[in-house]
């Protein structure tokens, strides 16, 4: 069983002709709201890959906000532990999408931010801790050592990018990240090999967009190329790769095969709008990994 902890925004998308620069109004046109959030969007990532149940722990505020990602989640089969904060509004993002797919996004984390060391409950029965950095920092570090003292596997998506304090990083056992990431946490504008060699920990996942992924296990690098396919929105796609990763080594996969799965899951995501909406289920993703 997976244990998430992090993040749950609700997303306030509007189209226009641009972004607006600074002091200026522009007029948009379709407008929608969308469940989002790294969090909940890779355990929703976790429970569409299948296997065991995916639990999430998140904070929510006393709002009409907080309905609609406590029904998202419900709606995956994903089963939610929520700290309501009475006095902070849910997390929300504001994010502006131009016509040519360029955006600006505003979060305002809210809720997010009150969770703390003490609302992880114990982690009996789960095998993997998957975390990101959308939550505190000291929380995140908690929630992982807590992890590493039970006997729980710790999957740390470090994103967005920070510097990760030591302590975290000790207990990493799977760390994902992007390009930018990688260079943030091992401190190093080198190469993504120079940048994984920096890095004490087992196992490194590095997702490259359309040029898939890559690996270091135990000093070994893996590669896996990206399926091809044609990206209408790639919004989710890291959250994706994420949580169907994480669920495959649940499942007592190799790295490799849960690399596969990943990709094949980012993939599906870039082909889809939206964030919770475009990530895939594991038939999706086995059917494309079996093409
Ligand atoms: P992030 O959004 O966190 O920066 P990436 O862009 O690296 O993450 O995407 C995560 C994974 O999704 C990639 O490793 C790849 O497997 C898949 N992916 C992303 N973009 C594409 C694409 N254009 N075509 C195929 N696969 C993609």
């Amino acid at each position: 069983m997976i244990f998430v902890a992090g993040s749950a925004n609700l997303d306030f998308v509007v189209r226009a002709s641009h972004i607006p620069a600074p002091g200026e109004t522009v007029l948009g046109r379709a407008f929608q709201t969308f469940p989002g959030g790294k969090g909940a969007n890779q355990a929703i990532a976790c429970a569409r890959a299948g296997g065991a149940p995916t639990h999430m722990l998140l904070a929510l505020g006393d709002d009409a906000f907080a309905q609609p990602l406590e029904a998202s989640l419900a709606d995956a089969g994903v089963v939610s532990h929520v700290v309501r904060t009475p006095d902070t509004p849910t997390g929300t993002a504001f994010i502006c999408v131009s016509d040519d797919a360029e955006n600006a996004i505003t979060v305002a984390p809210g809720a997010n931010l009150a969770l703390q060391a003490k609302h992880l409950p114990p982690l009996a029965g789960f095998s993997h801790l998957l975390l990101q950095l959308e939550t505190p920092l000291d929380s995140v570090t908690a929630y992982a050592q807590a992890a590493q003292a039970q006997g729980v596997q710790v999957v740390l998506n470090a994103a967005p990018a920070q510097l990760l304090p030591p302590a975290l990083l000790a207990t990493v056992d799977v760390l994902v990240v992007n390009e930018g990431e990688l260079a943030s946490v091992a401190q190093h504008q080198g190469s993504v090999a120079e940048c994984l060699e920096r890095l004490a920990v087992p196992c490194v996942v590095v997702t490259l967009g359309h040029r898939g992924c890559c690996a270091r296990l135990n000093g070994q690098i893996l590669l896996q190329a990206a399926f091809p396919v044609t990206p209408v929105d790639t919004t989710a796609a890291g959250d994706s790769f994420c949580g169907a990763l994480t669920a495959a080594l649940a499942q007592g996969h190799s790295l490799a095969l849960a690399m596969q799965y990943g990709s094949a899951a980012g993939a599906l995501a870039c082909t889809r709008p939206g964030a919770q909406s475009s990530i895939p289920t594991h038939a999706e993703v086995q059917a494309l990994v079996q093409n």
